[in-house]
């Protein structure tokens, strides 16, 4: 007799196929179990999700194809997460359940992934003895205190105070006790895994240290995705992805810069990693340590009020002092000054002595815009509503948003005019305009300086990343610009001058996070600077500002987050905003702009009544800030609530009237939840 059984299998984002779907299977399978089933014509990958005991199946259901029974089921605590994450964030259970899986996985028949199995067994071996430093007291509080208590911790630690040393001790504090348990520790960027996986592996050995991240290619994704679900790797170290590995023995979860926007899924299911990590500390009694020098609001917030606590460790190992920070008030600078003669003459000091300098900028190309000196043309992109990027290096103008890519025109395509010139500045030339101020200078051995930039259009080849980090570290690079990209974590041994050179539009920015995340870039990329305790004392953050006077950089002076914190956290209580209010966002995408209000105002007119909605702020629909990307309109609704399950609440009730709305001309919506930019 064939019993039923509810499958899990991938379905689009908002369908009505949200729900398992009912086969009949002629053995029982236990939950969790990976089949294929029949959808429609094709053949596809499924979860069982439950089996209602011995239920029989009427004759008409189909039937259940392989099971994939040399893979042990996914645990009834992974279900749980992915149930969780799929009704939090708005998204069907198959689209999360499915996307959490390796794609090679959903791909492979029951013999193909013996054979897999069979190749990723093999023995460990045993780790190598590495040299473990000793403990600072700080780091011997933390741990004390992690061991104790039961989390989750904030691990507010300055740059260089050994974060990474606590996480490898709370790991082998857990081995110690369990040598058959896992660890998940999660970065926000490919760029910093092998870093920390090198640490790890010296730490624990190549076999216990597994990688998981989209930069992989799907047989190695598989392949570390078997190692976790197996038991056989100890910890699984990657990137927001990897809160999803199946760790049947998880016992500590470590989220690394915690505070970091890449932790945010910016799209499908727009999950928050951080906060999955939390969630699935809370769902598996397993202990969660999140570690920043610049946590998030959020994480701040719930230490103020004792749902986290926090693990204070202010200072630099070593005794390496935090470089001095530089305000330089360019009010006082001569009109469109780029470098600040006190700037320059430190970098040349820098160059001179042999020490290494960052210079960043957060925008990448020449300039921003191109622009007509008789007319008024400007390089707009012509199917977005924003400017194409003048890239001089290879004479393009780029769109960044659609990548809508031209040869730079000879004349003004509007007037003729020969008289086309760059506005405003982004890397290159920043590069190119400081090796016309350096010219002259010279390196200890009397060689000419050397700059070199690095961003995403430097680092677009594969292994050109590396390369160039290997450069910055081996000394043969004496100033390097560069975007964002290059503040983040990584350590460098001989800078001894970080310099933000115009910082200043985030102060204004309309997003109310803009501020909190250039403090964190500021508080990072000084982090940069003086890691080495032999050049520590002599190291300097340098910031060129219009707005000396401003909170932000008071508090930069005096590597203050906590008063920072505090100024911001009182902003954004008065305003009623994030973390004291919940928010989400419903966007629309459709042929024009009208078509995408619309939805959202009609989305907003059926909202009246539901569950939860006398506690939800529904504002009016409004354009995106880029409101046109490839010839794409784009709007979105903000909702807002002081209550967090009443804002859940509410959504859940609205997304079955969603699902109903049909309109002409709309492309797709999506819901966000707890969104970063709004
Ligand atoms: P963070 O992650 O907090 O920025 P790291 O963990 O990278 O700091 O530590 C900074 C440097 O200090 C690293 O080179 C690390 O090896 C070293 N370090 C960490 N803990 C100790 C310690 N207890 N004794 C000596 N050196 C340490
Ligand atoms: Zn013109
Ligand atoms: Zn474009």
């Amino acid at each position: 007799m064939s019993t039923i059984v509810h499958v899990v299998v991938p379905t689009p984002a908002h369908s009505s196929l949200s729900d398992p779907l009912t086969y009949a299977s002629e053995l029982p399978l236990p939950p969790g179990t990976l089949v294929r089933v029949p959808l429609g014509k094709r053949e596809v990958c499924g979860v069982v999700w439950d089996a209602p005991a011995g239920e029989a199946a009427p004759m008409q259901l189909k039937h259940v194809g392989a099971v994939l029974d040399g893979l042990p089921p996914l645990s009834a605590h992974w279900r749980q997460l992915v149930g969780f994450a799929a009704s939090y964030y708005q998204r069907s259970l198959g689209e999360v359940a499915l996307a959490a899986l390796p794609p090679q996985l959903r791909e492979l028949d029951a013999s193909q992934l013996a054979r897999r199995l069979k190749r990723a067994a093999g023995d460990a071996s045993a780790p190598p003895q590495a040299v473990r430093p000793e403990l600072t007291p700080d780091q011997q509080r933390a741990l004390e205190a992690i061991a104790a208590e039961a989390g989750p911790f904030l691990l507010f630690g300055a740059t260089g105070s050994g974060k990474t040393e606590v996480y490898l001790r709370a790991m082998e504090a857990l081995l110690a006790r369990d040598p058959q348990a896992q660890g998940l520790v999660l970065v926000p960027e490919i760029n910093l895994t092998p870093q920390l996986q090198a640490r790890f592996v010296e730490r624990f050995g190549a076999d216990a240290v597994v990688p998981l991240h989209s930069g992989m290619t799907n047989p190695q994704r598989l392949r570390s995705w078997i190692a976790a679900h197996s038991g056989a790797a100890r910890i699984v170290l990657g990137t927001r992805m990897a809160v999803f590995a199946s760790l049947p023995r998880l016992g500590l979860v470590v989220v690394d810069e915690e505070h970091d926007p890449s932790y945010k899924q910016q799209e499908g299911a727009r999950y928050s990693a951080r906060d999955l990590a939390v969630y699935r500390g809370r769902l598996e009694g397993v202990k969660v340590v999140l570690g920043s020098a610049t946590p998030s609001l959020e994480s701040w917030q719930a230490c103020d009020r004792g749902r986290y606590r926090c693990l204070e460790m202010p200072d630099r190992v070593g005794a390496g002092a935090l470089p001095a920070v530089r305000v330089v008030n360019m009010n006082h600078q001569p009109r469109g000054t780029l470098f600040s003669a006190p700037l320059l003459s430190a970098i040349q000091a820098r160059i001179a002595r042999g020490e290494q300098s960052l210079i960043f900028l957060n925008r990448r190309g020449y300039a921003p815009v191109l622009a007509c000196g008789s007319c008024d043309w400007r390089s707009e992109c012509s199917h977005c509503s924003a400017f194409r990027v003048f890239h001089k290096i290879d004479r393009t103008l780029r769109c960044h948003h659609c990548g809508y890519t031209e040869r730079v025109p000879r004349a003004c395509p509007k007037c003729g005019n020969v008289d086309v010139a760059p506005l405003g500045r982004g890397t290159e030339r920043l590069e190119e305009q400081l090796a016309e101020l350096l010219a002259d200078a010279r390196r200890p051995d009397g060689t000419p300086v050397r700059i070199a930039r690095m961003d995403a259009d430097s680092t677009r080849l594969k292994g050109a990343l590396e390369q160039q980090l290997a450069q910055v570290h081996s000394g043969e690079v004496d100033v390097l610009v560069g975007t964002q990209m290059v503040t983040k974590g990584h350590d460098f041994r001989s800078i001894t001058l970080v310099a933000a050179v115009n910082p200043d539009s985030a102060l204004f920015s309309s997003d109310f996070r803009a501020p909190e995340r250039l403090f964190s870039l500021l508080m990072q990329a000084a982090g940069r600077a003086g890691r080495d305790a032999a050049h520590a004392a002599a190291s300097e953050m340098w910031v060129q500002t219009f707005n000396p006077d401003h909170p932000l950089f008071v508090a930069l002076k005096k590597h203050d987050f906590a008063a920072f914190a505090a100024q911001q956290l009182q902003e954004r209580r008065q305003a009623a905003m994030p973390p004291f209010a919940f928010q989400a966002l419903l966007r629309a995408e459709a042929r024009t702009q009208e078509v995408a209000q619309a939805f959202l105002q009609a989305a907003a007119d059926a909202s009246a009544g539901l569950e939860g909605s006398g506690h939800v702020v529904v504002y009016a629909p409004v354009p995106m800030a880029v409101q046109r990307v490839a010839n794409v309109e784009r709007a979105q609704l903000l909702l807002e609530s002081g209550s967090r399950p009443a804002l859940q609440a509410f959504l859940s009730a609205w997304q079955p009237v969603l699902q109903d709305l049909r309109m002409k001309g709309l492309i797709r919506w999506a819901v966000d939840v707890d969104p970063l930019a709004v």
